[in-house]
């Protein structure tokens, strides 16, 4: 279904995130017949550049990033003439004018702020003050948001100086993922599952978002960052919100909001023994991360784990494990549910400890995976086997139906339909910051470093031992 007209502008247009990820997504909604002829995309950066630069840079970055659709040269050319591009510097006073003079009456306006959060009042405040900041306004926030409680405060508040809540769309790309929505079709449309969410059947949770490769060229601003505040305050808080929120009354943003906030509100800090870090070593090939970020003394963590306790009826005594990092053994995020076990076992001893498992996969080959146990066939007596009934989306749709639109599309078509869902409110934000500011306190007052883990991993051997001490393991990345 076509959305409603609308102009786009895509602050930091000619930027890497721009280029790989926005302008890609644009396109593909383009090709879908979801953006139609009368839209204008309209970049503004830093920088020389006019339009014709502008399209020449997008045709580049749209060949490159745009997957299979980008080979449809007529529907890229055609794309290409809806863009326009503004020299414009956010702290200044260039650009502004040409750029309220290309915003037309009459049509949604959307304001992607994809530059450095440093920018992000700038841009607010300079959106205001040339009379592009009225009610058919919405501002696109990126992440981070912020780096702690005080300046996501801050930012919220200068935000909300010039747009209400309503128009302001903090995006997670995770919670744009299709496996990440099919959580709440998994959780909410089905009567199978819903009784047995609670810690009565759950023994445990694991989340785990793990990647092969390393920083690589975003040291910098990693090593300002790392993985607390990039992964597990954002994503992984998402994740954790969307497992374990009670059923929202409505499908609509608030009442699905509201829930995921009492969830994070409902989390206890989190003692020091239950958390690990640790940063990768070299491995004769590769560098090591204190090598890779030009920084020998750097105590950031390029890996966290960690097991966080929510206390509210449903979950008390069921712990959520949580890990991430980098250089890790393989690419693979997934959550897992894990029930306990039957009450009592019939067939005995012998039998082995059997158990169900929920695992829902991010990436990749996206699907869902549950666990079953059976009997193992022959005349062997009855002895037990876990076999998976496994729904991998691409098998069980079909190839068409199962090529997901990417999450930057979806996102971005819901800030032109006024969809806040799937976008993080302010103080779903400040909360998850209030959960995690006190562990990085806590790393910066303990003074010690993290622990050194092997490239291609599963982490340090603490992480292990984090699980060990419950009697319980980590699933293999696989
Ligand atoms: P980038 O450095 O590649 O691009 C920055 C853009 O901002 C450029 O277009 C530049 O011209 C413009 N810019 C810089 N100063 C400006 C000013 N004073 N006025 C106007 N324009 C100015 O950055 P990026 O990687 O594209 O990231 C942009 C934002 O997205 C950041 O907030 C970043 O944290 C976030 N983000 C990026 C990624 C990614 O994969 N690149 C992922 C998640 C979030």
């Amino acid at each position: 279904i076509p959305v409603d007209p609308f102009d786009l502008v895509i602050f930091g247009g000619t930027g890497d995130l721009a280029r790989r990820k926005i302008l890609p997504a644009l396109f593909r909604r383009f090709v879908a017949g979801q953006i139609e002829g009368d839209v204008r995309l309209i970049g503004a950066a830093r920088g020389d550049m006019d339009r014709d630069g502008y399209r020449a840079m997008a045709r580049a970055a749209i060949t490159e990033f745009g997957g299979e659709e980008s080979a449809r040269k007529k529907d890229l050319t055609a794309f290409l003439d809806l863009l326009d591009f503004v020299t414009l510097d956010a702290r200044g006073t260039e650009g502004w004018e040409p750029l309220a003079a290309l915003m037309r009456p009459d049509r949604i306006r959307a304001f992607y702020f994809s530059v450095a959060p440093a920018l992000f009042g700038d841009l607010a405040k300079r959106l205001h003050k040339h009379g592009m900041a009225d009610e058919r306004s919405r501002i696109v926030v990126e992440k981070p948001f912020g780096r702690d409680l005080d300046t996501a405060r801050d930012l919220n508040r200068t935000l909300a100086r010039h747009f209400s809540e309503g128009q302001i769309y903090r995006i997670d790309h995770y919670l744009g993922k299709e496996t990440v929505q099919n959580l709440m079709a998994i959780r909410f449309g089905n009567v199978l599952f819903e009784p047995l969410w609670n810690s009565q059947y759950v023994d445990h949770i694991q989340i785990t978002v793990a990647e092969s490769v390393g920083v690589g060229g975003r040291g910098d601003y990693y090593d300002k960052s790392g993985a607390m505040r990039d992964m597990v305050q954002n994503h992984m808080m998402q994740l954790l919100c969307l497992i374990a929120m009670e059923p929202p009354a409505k499908f609509e943003p608030d009442a699905v909001r509201d829930e995921k906030l009492k969830v994070i509100r409902a989390l206890d800090p989190v003692a020091r023994r239950n958390v690990v870090r640790g940063q990768y070593e070299g491995d004769g090939t590769q560098p090591g991360y204190r090598n890779q970020v030009g920084n020998r003394d750097s105590t950031t963590e390029s890996f966290v784990a960690l097991k966080a306790h929510i206390s509210n009826w449903r979950w008390a005594g069921t712990p959520f494990y949580l890990r991430t990092g980098k250089r890790l053994r393989d690419r693979a995020s997934e959550i897992a549910v894990v029930f306990k076990d039957a009450p009592h076992s019939i067939f005995g001893a012998d039998a082995g400890r059997h158990r169900n498992i929920l695992t829902i996969r991010l990436q990749p080959n996206e699907g869902i995976e549950l666990g079953v146990t059976i009997k193992e066939p022959g005349p062997g007596g009855m002895r037990l086997i876990d076999v998976p009934l496994d729904m991998t989306f691409a098998e069980a749709l079909g190839p068409e139906e199962a090529d997901f639109p990417d999450a930057y599309e979806r996102l971005i078509m819901d800030v032109i339909r006024g969809n806040q869902t799937l976008f993080m409110r302010g103080d779903e934000v400040e909360a998850a910051w209030a959960w995690t500011d006190p562990i990085i306190a806590d790393w910066e007052e303990e003074g010690a470093t993290p622990l050194d883990y092997a490239t291609g991993s599963s982490g340090p051997d603490d992480a292990l031992m984090l699980m060990h001490r419950d009697g319980r393991r980590w699933r293999e990345i696989r």
